[in-house]
């Protein structure tokens, strides 16, 4: 019998995974061993309780600011991103059912023989029957990023909050990869964000989760198990919020 989660900090998250989150060492597309590890920290969230859905990027494959440099339209581009955010979902689906975790791919652009659309009502009845849902196809519109499909689903799904995942452990003044002496946040204000250019997510982003109240986390998901971490309370991370 799964726990109720009672005891978590997060009952309800959303979780946004990048692309590139799935592509590991590889240099372009998916790494399976990877997206089986994060499918399990994610089938552990569920199992302990977790309320959790999934927004998928598409950058491992194609990116639509890409294909307009390249003198495509950028609407154009922009489809041809989406669309692999659903090939990206399609791969978390499967390593999800594989760990045995009950998993929906609910796509903001139709395609019915290939997964569910998206239709609010759906994605949280898939939520209250513990399954977990993967938003797929951004927000559907070209000129935006995964990062506001993932601000926007939250705030649709009554979120307690969005986690973005990354390689490091929160927001830091400059890149801690490249400058030793970058400093950590432990806590952040949309409004500092903005004003900062910390490049957290977009702004478009993070203007609507502080436009809605929705805290934004910042957390690794290079070690296995830190989302569950996470949950309850207990992973190094950065919270934006009022
Ligand atoms: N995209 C879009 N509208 C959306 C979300 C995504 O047009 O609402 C397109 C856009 O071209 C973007 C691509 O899909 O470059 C992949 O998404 P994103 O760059 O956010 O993926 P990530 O960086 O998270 O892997």
């Amino acid at each position: 019998m799964a726990n109720d989660g009672n005891s978590l900090k997060y009952k309800r998250l959303l979780v946004k995974l990048s692309g590139e989150a799935l592509m590991g060492r590889n240099g372009y597309g998916l790494d399976n061993a990877v997206v089986d590890r994060l499918a399990a920290d994610l089938a552990e969230a569920l199992e302990a309780g977790c309320e959790i859905s999934v927004v998928v990027g598409g950058g491992n494959i194609f990116r639509g600011l890409q294909g307009a440099a390249k003198g495509m339209d950028r609407a154009t581009a922009d489809y041809m991103g989406m669309l692999a955010t659903v090939m990206n979902a399609l791969a978390l689906q499967s390593a999800l059912e594989a760990a045995k975790a009950p998993a929906r791919v609910l796509s903001a652009i139709p395609m019915p023989t290939v997964c569910e659309p998206y239709v609010r009502h759906r994605a949280l009845y898939h939520l209250e029957r513990r399954r977990i849902v993967i938003f797929a196809a951004g927000t559907g519109n070209p000129f935006f990023t995964t990062d506001t499909a993932a601000t926007l689903r939250a705030i649709e799904m009554g979120c307690d909050a969005v986690a973005k995942a990354t390689q490091v452990d929160g927001v830091y003044s400059s890149d801690p990869k490249k400058n030793p002496n970058a400093q950590r946040f432990e806590r952040l204000n949309y409004s500092e964000v903005l004003a900062q250019d910390l490049r957290v997510m977009d702004g478009a982003a993070i203007a609507l989760a502080r436009d809605n109240h929705l805290p934004v986390i910042v957390f690794s998901i290079e070690e296995p198990g830190n989302l569950i971490k996470l949950l309850r309370g207990s992973a190094r991370a950065t919270v934006i919020h009022d």
